[in-house]
């Protein structure tokens, strides 16, 4: 069977990672977590002082940022593991901070494509579908209600030992960060035209891999003819 490309986008916490990262275990694929390297560059800004209004700085601190995505899921910026650095509350505004800038977005773009020039790549994101890999034989808008991706995010906090926010706090900055990533002017987020909408609010994990299982393995089934 011929190996395909998937695009998985969707909002903050609405289980694109680890849907992700269980199809690529499932399919021997590679999983590329995008949202990963914004992170990257937001964590430097904060530590190198670089303003995120600042296009031009932020750019050239990028191009002095290395970013490794494993894929056993590892994430390291400089040779420095952050895997766990780039999970904070404080970073993930500064991810879609950062990730708004055109010239920021158009070298992202550049590094996500050439790590998936072949096939067997799941690459989750906000513009994964529309912009980054517009040829995906399968692309999903993953969605899910803000209380439930609150809810997730915040057991998700529990497990990883990441105090300090109420379930509210969590769903204001959720929707804080899913209205400047959808109204941004550069790759906003949104549904790719030929994006099949999967709404996850009420279903397990397990019936989410299902149903995107479906789809791929007609894809794959396709390819084949
Ligand atoms: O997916 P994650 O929540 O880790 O992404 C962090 C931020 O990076 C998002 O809020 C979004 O602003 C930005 N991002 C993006 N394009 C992507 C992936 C993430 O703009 N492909």
């Amino acid at each position: 069977m011929r190996k395909i490309n998937i695009a998985i986008d969707g909002p903050s916490a609405a289980g694109k990672s680890s849907i992700s990262s269980r199809l690529a275990a499932k399919y021997g694929y590679v999983h590329l977590d995008t949202g990963a390297m914004y992170r990257c560059l937001g964590l430097n800004a904060l530590r190198s002082h670089v303003s995120d209004s600042d296009e031009d700085a932020l750019c050239e601190l990028l191009s002095k940022t290395d970013i490794v995505l494993y894929p056993d899921g590892r994430v390291f910026m400089n040779g420095e593991d952050v895997s766990k650095a780039i999970r904070t509350d404080e970073v993930s505004m500064l991810a879609s901070n950062v990730s708004k800038w055109k010239n920021v977005r158009k070298e992202m773009v550049k590094r996500q494509q050439k790590m998936a020039e072949a096939k067997g790549f799941i690459m989750d994101g906000r513009d994964i579908g529309t912009v980054v890999l517009t040829d995906a034989e399968v692309k999903v808008f993953l969605t899910a209600s803000a209380e439930a991706r609150a809810m997730r995010r915040y057991l998700q906090n529990q497990k990883a030992g990441i105090e300090g926010h109420t379930l509210e706090e969590l769903r204001e900055e959720i929707e804080k960060r899913d209205a400047q990533d959808s109204g941004r002017a550069n790759s906003p987020l949104k549904q790719a035209e030929d994006a099949v909408l999967v709404d996850s609010s009420n279903m397990t994990i397990e019936e989410v891999v299902d149903a995107i299982s479906a789809l791929v393995d007609r894809a794959c089934a396709e390819e084949t003819l």
